[in-house]
């Protein structure tokens, strides 16, 4: 199986493999916004065996009209609440949300792709 990952209309690849090195750069480092839509808090909560409300509360803040994950700060890095140092894994894989399924490969880094090699070793030209 190649370990390439190449989408239509994307000036870039994507290397999965690349992962299992580099420390979740994608979840860690600068702070972001992870954000969650209603389905997304609904899966999540169930996932962890909370209530919508309990995991709100725990996990989540708001901003503007949306939804995001909490992150908590280690050193200088903005760390997703939900990524493991431990197994450089997130907490939720199974009910993470789409925001992180389709990482890289969001319209916004089209033409930013310079940007996004800063953020994960795992692009490529081609
Ligand atoms: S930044 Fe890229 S290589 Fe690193 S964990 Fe995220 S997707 Fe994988
Ligand atoms: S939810 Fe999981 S994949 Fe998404 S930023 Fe947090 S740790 Fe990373």
């Amino acid at each position: 199986m190649s370990d390439i990952i190449k989408k239509e209309s994307y000036p870039y690849a994507f290397t999965p493999s690349a992962c299992a090195s580099c420390e979740g750069k994608c979840c860690t480092g600068e702070s972001g916004y992870i954000f969650v839509t209603k389905n997304e808090i609904e899966k999540i909560a169930t996932l962890l065996d909370l209530s919508v409300n309990e995991f709100g509360v725990e996990y989540l803040y708001k901003k503007g009209y949306k939804y995001s994950i909490k992150e908590v700060k280690i050193g200088d890095s903005y760390e997703c609440v939900f990524y493991d140092r431990a197994t450089n894994g997130c907490k939720i894989y199974a009910a993470r949300p789409n925001q992180c399924a389709t990482f890289p490969f969001w319209d916004y880094y089209k033409t930013r792709v310079d940007e996004l090699k800063k953020e994960c070793p795992g692009i490529i030209d081609v």
